[in-house]
């Protein structure tokens, strides 16, 4: 797994910062789809930082980690960073993006076998449980959302 480190080369707020937390109030991982199709080159990254900034007027990139459909890793906050990706679940959450839209076709094989990976070392890293990886869409109040539109389940099981 390639992991390319795009801490402090996104694009951010002029004014506003994310908050700190401490990396013992990790519980969950939250899994993304970006419902936008794969730019080569690892472009997407640069692109959901500056919506994010730009539309969403944030402090910077909501995901902690991007997945390109090449299986690049992109880590674009630290743990202890308190992004927004999951509403009022985002102080217990590390946020995982795949880059593309399941809701027309499936993650590739390279990226699915890179998240698969990268979960795995998180969960070793900060002791997350695997039924604490959950789809966007899991998470109370996210029912409605169309998000990741992958097999958690399947997910889940394929860690373990
Ligand atoms: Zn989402």
């Amino acid at each position: 797994m390639k992991i390319v480190d795009m801490r402090g080369k996104l694009p951010v707020h002029p004014q506003k910062r994310y908050q700190e937390r401490p990396l013992n109030s990790i519980y969950y991982i939250a899994i993304h789809h970006s419902l936008t199709d794969n730019i080569p080159g690892g472009s997407d990254v640069e692109a959901f930082a500056r919506y994010h900034v730009e539309t969403n007027d944030w402090p910077g990139i909501g995901y902690h980690y991007v997945i390109d459909a090449d299986g690049t890793v992109y880590k674009c906050n630290s743990a202890t960073t308190k992004s927004y990706h999951v509403g009022k679940h985002n102080r217990f959450s590390l946020g995982v993006c795949l880059v593309g839209d399941f809701s027309n076709y499936p993650p590739t094989d390279i990226q699915y076998q890179a998240t698969k990976e990268l979960i795995q070392q998180l969960i070793n890293a900060y002791g997350v449980t695997v039924d604490n990886v959950l789809g966007h869409s899991e998470f109370e109040g996210y029912k409605w959302k169309k998000c990741p539109c992958i097999n958690m389940d399947k997910l889940r099981r394929d860690l373990t």
